[in-house]
């Protein structure tokens, strides 16, 4: 129960209310019901049809962060560089803004000023950032922090299956599937309401096999654990398919009928014999076979990847490994069988779907299909070519700031870079170095503390807006209490500055108005939301899209018919196991892998204000095994100094077998100097612009915490 002291007279009008809504952070968007009782909010649970009643702790303590003590409610602007952050009315600080806008695009162009937004965003907010970029910016810089989340199975779901969407079926068809393969994912932690289903699956006679360098409270609980080296993924689904192959459980009259190119994927596949795949993986030949004994003889599958393979320089390449997998075994398009990703950020997936990273438009168009072009410029009232083209992916947009041709000036919505982008120090000296650097946000984040003007925004449970989830099933957040006095919705934010801007473009401030704008915007784009409704959102429990105009149900499972390629057809691509970009070697002898706890989310600039979650996990800490750690010395909880070719990391050792002797782990949440990314490799994935965030090589010594 947390008391609402800010709010004052405005939640007196919401007294003894309940609001059906949903939880601010990961991509399942838990369904639950925020009370709010006089000057008092607390969450209770409700049936919903993805998290049943279930919420993690961070759901639990959403509401602590509603009158949070550092909360920001003024605008906050520093006089020059060398000056702090003071206090100051919106009017000066959009003024400033403005003109500073104004002065780097008349000094340096139109694409010297950007857009950066969050995975977290409602799709109302991904869509008019967007707009705003394009149409009163008129500058092509646009991306956001989704890019670093589920970038490379995007593209590879669009080059294999046509289309994009985390998973293609909902979660209820995960019980009934009789081999579940997960592939560097650890759901029982990142959002365990789902193993609800994953543990029904097993309780139906089902095998799980997990995938991933660690023994994850995720693989601690599946019949079968690969505990591969870090990156080297495709290897392991090249072996797979290798025993499809030889064990005659190929779907052959599914391959000739619904796909092309299997020939030369199978012939790569041939190469992938299972003593050279333990060679290349560290997975025991026994432990494969029987992983593909276990796929090759199931009535139905599902093969699931995440951030594991994705985060990688070849994340599309392992993404379309698996999907090779998945066509072969004609595991696709039926209940309880597919591929999927299971998408991270709340709103990863309907940030791209909307315009918010640079190559798209919304309705999943392309910003270089003239054909698509041409659609949104009409519905924005533009001349097409008046609508900017590709812009710069996330880090080489920030990696540039400040450089010749780079920004001057940058706007940043919900995201926070200086800890979530690779390579971070250099970063963040980076987004020192621009003229203007904006931030709107709720709390003072490690970016907007080296912003020059920083916007205090409304949080999640005081404005309403859609949100895609995991399963592309879009449901309404709503409004259930005034926010305090002083901040405004990022919604207003932009609309106020388009009008400053003279934009003749309509930026409205209400989420329902824009909502219709999207609707229009997505008819006919693939992700068609045109037959989408509040209304329906909510006597539905959620939309699957594709709905367009119309169709009264939206789309729950995909695939079935045929695939939305050039001719119905799902690709295979062939792939090569290509060796890490950065091979251990004897400055840096092990690899290092990063991901998430099950108490802090993300950059942790919401779970690290939250008392019981940052008791549960406070400070950042090295996964190291005991052996390793004999050969150094280093007992647990002492001191560790991590150090690769970007630069080191200090924290305390945590010793587990649950990791391979080979590796290191960190978690991503913490910021200063235990910032996992002060370490991870920028080389970016080819296709999905995606950063090395999952596999580098590294030093570990024992060294004294200060
Ligand atoms: Fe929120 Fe995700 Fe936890 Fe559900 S699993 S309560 S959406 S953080």
């Amino acid at each position: 129960m947390l008391t609402l002291p800010t709010l004052g007279a405005q939640t007196a009008a919401h007294a003894a209310s309940t609001t059906a809504t949903h939880c601010p952070y990961c991509s399942l968007q838990c369904g639950m019901n925020v009370v709010v009782a006089g000057d008092q909010a607390h969450v209770e649970t409700r049936d919903f049809p993805t998290n049943k009643g279930g919420l993690c702790q961070k759901g639990w303590t959403s509401t602590d962060l509603l009158s949070h003590p550092e909360r920001l409610t003024s605008p906050l602007m520093r006089a020059a560089k060398d000056q702090p952050l003071r206090p100051v009315t919106w009017d000066q600080a959009l003024e400033r803004i403005l003109k500073s806008i104004a002065d780097a695009q008349q000094n340096h162009g139109r694409n010297s000023v950007g857009v950066f937004g969050g995975g977290g965003l409602t799709n109302e907010k991904a869509y008019i950032l967007g707009k705003f970029a394009r149409v009163a910016l008129k500058t092509s810089e646009i991306d956001y922090n989704g890019r670093f989340c589920m970038a490379s199975s995007a593209v590879a779901n669009v080059k294999a299956l046509g289309l994009d969407r985390g998973l293609p079926f909902p979660l209820s068809d995960i019980p009934g599937a009789k081999t579940i393969l997960l592939v560097g994912s650890n759901v029982a932690e990142t959002m365990p309401p789902v193993m609800q289903y994953f543990d029904l699956q097993r309780k139906n006679g089902g095998c799980l096999i997990v995938a991933d360098p660690r023994r994850t409270p995720t693989a601690a609980a599946a019949s079968i654990h690969l505990q591969l080296t870090p990156g080297t993924d495709s290897a392991l689904a090249n072996g797979l398919l290798y025993l499809a192959i030889h064990n005659k459980d190929l779907d052959e009259k599914f391959i000739a009928a619904r796909t092309s190119g299997f020939e030369r994927a199978r012939k790569v596949a041939e190469s992938y014999w299972p003593d050279r795949v333990e060679r290349i993986t560290g997975v025991p030949e026994k432990l494969l076979r029987m992983a593909a004994r276990e796929l090759g003889t199931a009535a139905t599958a599902l093969i699931l990847t995440a951030r594991g393979p994705e985060q990688q320089s070849q994340g599309v390449e392992n993404a379309l490994a698996f999907i090779n997998l998945t066509l072969a075994l004609g595991k696709i398009g039926k209940p309880s069988c597919g591929f999927g990703t299971i998408t991270g950020q709340g709103n990863g997936q309907g940030g791209r779907e909307h315009g918010l990273k640079s190559d798209q438009l919304p309705g999943y168009r392309k910003i270089d299909n003239a054909d698509h072009r041409r659609h949104i410029a009409d519905i924005w009232n533009i001349a097409v070519d008046d609508l900017p083209g590709t812009g710069k992916s996330a880090y080489e947009m920030l990696s540039q700031c400040g450089m010749p041709n780079g920004l001057r000036a940058l706007l940043v919505f919900g995201s926070n870079p200086v800890n979530s982008a690779p390579r971070a120090s250099f970063v963040q000296d980076r987004l020192r170095a621009l003229d203007l650097l904006v931030v709107a946000d709720m709390f003072l984040s490690e970016t907007a503390a080296i912003a020059d003007v920083v916007l205090p925004t409304t949080q999640w449970a005081e404005e309403e807006g859609t949100m895609t989830n995991v399963e592309g099933r879009i449901i309404l957040r709503r409004r259930a209490l005034d926010p305090p006095a002083g901040v405004r919705t990022d919604l207003e934010i932009v609309s106020a500055l388009a009008k400053g801007l003279k934009s003749a473009g309509n930026f409205p401030s209400q989420a329902s108005e824009v909502f219709e704008e999207l609707r229009r915007a997505s008819a006919g784009g693939i992700s068609d939301y045109s037959g989408v409704t509040y209304e329906k959102i909510t006597s539905e429990n959620g939309v699957f899209w594709p709905c367009p105009a119309g169709n009264t149900t939206g789309t729950p499972r995909l695939f079935a018919e045929n695939f939305p390629t050039a001719d119905g057809r799902a690709r295979f691509h062939p792939v090569e196991f290509r060796q890490f970009s950065e091979q251990p070697d004897s400055e840096y002898p092990l690899f290092l892998t990063t991901g998430r706890v099950m108490a802090q989310y993300q950059s942790g600039t919401q779970t690290r204000r939250v008392k019981k979650l940052n008791d549960a996990v406070p400070e950042a800490f090295v996964e190291i095994h005991p052996a390793m750690a004999a050969t150094m010395k280093i007992g647990e909880g002492e001191g560790v100094a991590l150090t690769t070719r970007r630069g080191t990391l200090t924290a305390k050792a945590v010793l587990t077998q649950t990791i391979r002797m080979d590796t290191v782990f960190v978690p991503f949440h913490f910021a200063g100097e235990s910032r996992a990314n002060l370490l991870t490799n920028p080389k970016l994935d080819p296709f999905s612009r995606m950063p090395d965030f999952k596999v580098c090589a590294v030093r570990v010594e024992k060294a004294p915490i200060c």
